[in-house]
């Protein structure tokens, strides 16, 4: 492995050579700027792309659900051993948290999720899923890639960091709550800032889209049970019938959002499941039903939640139904509200415009979609990006968790590339203030 001396000191150049390694750094804004597009150059260098590319490729026809990503995690633990960088082991089951520099403050983190989607690759191609049933849908390969890519960035210039950056490799993000469990596991105590993106084929490559303040909704899963009386369908008044219940149930959650919700307010109520009945002309014993739900803060999140318990019951009762309704937290946890820190928007800014251009830039409106960030994101002030993948010349690039997704790997170098610029310049930027501060090692972050 190993990179070459030339790329060490070209970035050693504009990095560090401004000051020395015991002070604090103080650099020109133009050495600053520097920074990301000198790792962007690097990251798109063969023997770095086509490593990064290579591991996206292994992982992808690999693919594990959540709290399952042994292999994976395996896979890592085998890459940043060969780069020697120190890790804890086992977080979250296959969670994994590495450290490069000083192991002293400050501390920024930089995060990746593992975990891949229960549905079948319907893409034809060499590095196609070999497990039935499992694909990485989301790009959360690709972002794993780029997170080591990052690392290997970061492991060669540890000597010259002003602090530790954190890796973060969480498992179960897609439902699972995987970053909840790694933050219970206690191992964030001293992290200041922590970054997360993820790759999208809404934007072009080359560009990133993200905003300050809340980005990404709450959402939470329920499900219900409404019970009636079976019987013969051409004799209903022998029956209570739980499908024309749960058809009313289905309309009136449909006016949570549109009678009960501040229209400035944005909330989705979604019944996205329906399973009752097997045959034409028997009306069955009971219905379920179940769906999500989504807002953008927690009052309206809890108002919502306790609404729609109260019009599943009260509406099946009104057809002489049962309905129980059930908000199965502990497997599916509610996901809060992803919220992005003013501070760290600024920071990326600066760090996204030095790298891209300011035109590349896109100030994103809030989505409906969730992220389990958002957990990192209500403990440690955070940021979350998208990152551009979309080429015209690749192909139409479907929208994640479609079976003909597909990740434009160019992308590969730039996701690297920001993981490695925000931290590096976060640590330059945010020195302690005293040296007297009470230092944390990365045994007790
Ligand atoms: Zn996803
Ligand atoms: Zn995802």
């Amino acid at each position: 492995m190993g990179f070459s001396k030339w790329f060490y000191l070209f970035l050693t150049l504009y990095l560090f050579m401004a000051a020395p390694i015991s002070s604090n750094i103080s650099l020109s804004p133009e050495e600053l700027d520097k920074i990301p597009v000198n790792f962007l150059d690097f990251a798109k260098k063969p023997e770095v792309f086509d490593w990064m590319v290579d591991i996206r490729r292994k992982i992808h026809e690999n693919p594990e659900l959540g709290f399952e990503e042994f292999e994976t995690s395996k896979l890592i633990r085998a890459e940043l051993d060969q780069m020697g960088i120190p890790y804890t082991y086992p977080i979250a089951i296959t969670g994994i948290v590495g450290y490069i520099g000083t192991g002293g403050p400050p501390f920024v983190a930089i995060r990746a999720d593992m975990d891949a989607l229960a549905m079948e690759e319907l893409v034809e191609w060499e590095h196609k899923s070999k497990v039935p049933g499992k694909m990485h849908a989301c790009g959360h390969d690709a972002h794993v890639a780029m997170l080591l890519g990052a690392a290997r960035m970061l492991q060669e210039l540890r000597h010259k960091l002003q602090g530790t950056v954190v890796l973060v490799f969480q498992p179960a993000e897609e439902g699972g709550g995987g970053a909840k469990k790694m933050l219970d596991a206690g191992v964030f105590k001293h992290v200041e800032a922590i970054f997360g993106l993820h790759v999208s084929s809404l934007y072009q490559i080359g560009t990133v889209a993200s905003r300050t303040g809340p980005v990404l909704a709450g959402s939470g899963f329920f499900e219900a049970l409404i019970n009636g009386k079976g019987g013969h369908a051409a004799i209903p008044q022998h029956t209570i019938d739980p499908i024309l219940a749960a058809s009313n149930v289905i309309v009136s959650l449909q006016h949570l959002v549109s009678r009960e919700a501040d229209p400035l307010d944005s909330q989705v109520v979604t019944i996205a499941k329906i399973q009752g009945g097997g045959a034409f002309n028997v009306i069955p014993d009971s219905v379920r039903i179940g769906g999500t739900f989504r807002a953008f803060s927690k009052e309206s999140f809890s108002q919502l939640k306790q609404r729609i318990e109260e019009v599943i019951t009260r509406q099946a009762s009104v057809q002489r139904c049962n309905a129980t309704v059930i908000f199965n937290e502990n497997e599916n946890p509610f996901y809060p509200v992803t919220v992005n820190n003013n501070d760290l928007h600024e920071h990326f800014q600066k760090v996204a415009a030095d790298m891209l251009g300011f035109q590349n830039l896109k100030e994103m409106l809030p989505v409906m979609g969730t992220e389990d960030f958002s957990f990192f994101a209500e403990a440690i002030p955070g940021y979350f990006f998208f990152l551009g993948m979309n080429d015209e010349s690749k192909g139409k690039l479907e929208g994640g968790h479609s079976p003909h997704y597909r990740v434009n790997e160019d992308v590969l170098p730039y996701g690297a590339t920001f993981h490695a610029s925000l931290a590096t310049r976060y640590l330059l930027e945010n020195q302690p203030k005293s040296t007297s501060h009470k230092e944390g090692t990365h045994d007790e972050l």
